[in-house]
């Protein structure tokens, strides 16, 4: 067997993207061109919007989301803690308070049981997150939205591709994030893009992302107090190639984890993640296990890592990191669902182009940690 350690993940590329890229270099145009305006364009078909604004990546989409959105100081937004901490920051950007909902144990996503009693007069928007590519319970968010008059916003960074009964992830909300690091289903370098239905809220993207000038964008003149969050042409030329090869993209990471879930499925002591009721498709972003309480996972993850199996805690929750501790006051079992999850979910490596032997291998690997402490009656 080939020992060498496997990658967490990494990036799909073909030689289309990079000629893409070099026609980019080669024509001089390397800002605000015609490849943002046609990646934009498809992107919107692609996720059944009618707008999407290119940004410099997925959190300062969400921040100029928020901020177009006009969330201020004292203002209130509705989330949740188990998600990447940018969800959570682009609240803080503006001076508003993050209030986190505890999350559904079987889909780790924010509950809408738990919004009613989280509103208050303050309360602005619900920012829900679609993690792992699972795309959140959105009815019930939605008939809240409509009868306290919220403006919601999906971060959808973790979820491009991912459709709730044929709809998809990032056309449910006011306005939705996607993001490209290199780590996602389609990668740019760096990137990221807002979609959105309303002609209003694109017109007051385009301005922020663009260090607020008006429509026409004229060079000196700044109507909002704007930024520099402009995708440029490299990344949006890296980011429509592989927009246009996201069929298969997905497809191949469906294979993974299907490899992943046959050969986890009578492990015991491990669970996996399933799509919720009404998923019509899951787009795979990472693979993650849940462990059984009993299991320490910190002996499993050096008994990977020492078989040169990569692992990661994923996600540390937003309230308890370092900087929210100290802001805020938060504490241990402030969200009690959210703190177990994240004390036994793990991610595996997985990527588009991970071989079913190296599936095997990982799982071969897990398989004899776990059992060795102790958990695996196969
Ligand atoms: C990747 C990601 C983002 C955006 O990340 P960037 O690195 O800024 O592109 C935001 N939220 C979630 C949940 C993510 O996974």
């Amino acid at each position: 067997m080939d020992l060498h350690d496997l990658p967490m993940s990494e990036p799909d590329i073909t030689e289309d993207d990079i000629a893409a890229v070099v026609d980019v270099l080669k024509s001089k145009r390397w800002s605000l061109g015609p490849v943002l305006e046609a990646f934009e364009d498809a992107f919107a078909r692609y996720t059944g919007t009618k707008y999407a604004v290119g940004v410099s990546s997925g959190t300062t989409g969400l921040h100029a989301a928020v901020a177009t959105a006009g969330i201020g100081p004292s203002d209130q937004v509705v989330t949740s803690a188990f998600s990447f901490v940018a969800s959570s920051n682009c609240i803080l950007y503006e001076n508003a308070d993050p209030v986190f909902v505890d999350i559904d144990p079987d889909t780790f996503n924010l509950d809408p049981a738990g919004i009613e009693s989280a509103l208050t007069d303050r309360t602005r928007a619900l920012l829900p997150i679609h993690v792992f590519g699972q795309i959140c319970d959105m009815e019930p968010m939605l008939r809240i939205a409509r009868n306290r008059d919220l403006v919601v916003i999906e971060d959808a960074c973790e979820a491009i591709g991912s459709e709730h009964r044929g709809r998809k992830a990032g056309s449910f909300g006011d306005m939705a994030v996607f993001g490209f690091y290199p780590n996602k289903q389609i990668a740019a370098g760096e990137g990221g893009i807002v979609t959105c239905d309303d002609p209003a809220l694109a017109t007051r993207l385009r301005s922020l992302r663009n260090q607020g000038r008006d429509e026409m964008g004229t060079w000196l003149r700044h109507i909002h107090l704007g930024y520099n969050y402009r995708l440029g042409e490299i990344n949006a030329a890296l980011g429509l190639s592989q927009l246009n090869r996201i069929d298969d993209l997905l497809a191949r990471r469906d294979r993974v984890a299907g490899w992943y879930n046959e050969r986890l499925r009578d492990l015991d002591g491990v669970g996996t993640m399933t799509p919720a009721p009404g998923t019509t498709r899951l787009s795979w972003f990472v693979y993650v296990i849940r462990l059984h309480p009993t299991i320490d996972r910190t002996t499993i993850i050096d008994r990977l890592q020492r078989a040169g199996v990569p692992s990661r805690i994923y996600f540390s929750p937003i309230h308890l990191q370092p900087y929210y501790r100290e802001r805020f006051g938060y504490r241990e079992g402030m969200l009690p669902v959210t703190e177990a999850v994240s004390q036994t979910t793990l991610a595996l490596p997985f990527h588009t182009n991970m071989k079913e032997a190296e599936v095997e291998r990982v799982v071969a690997t897990l398989r004899k940690a776990v059992g060795a402490s102790g958990r695996d009656g196969g």
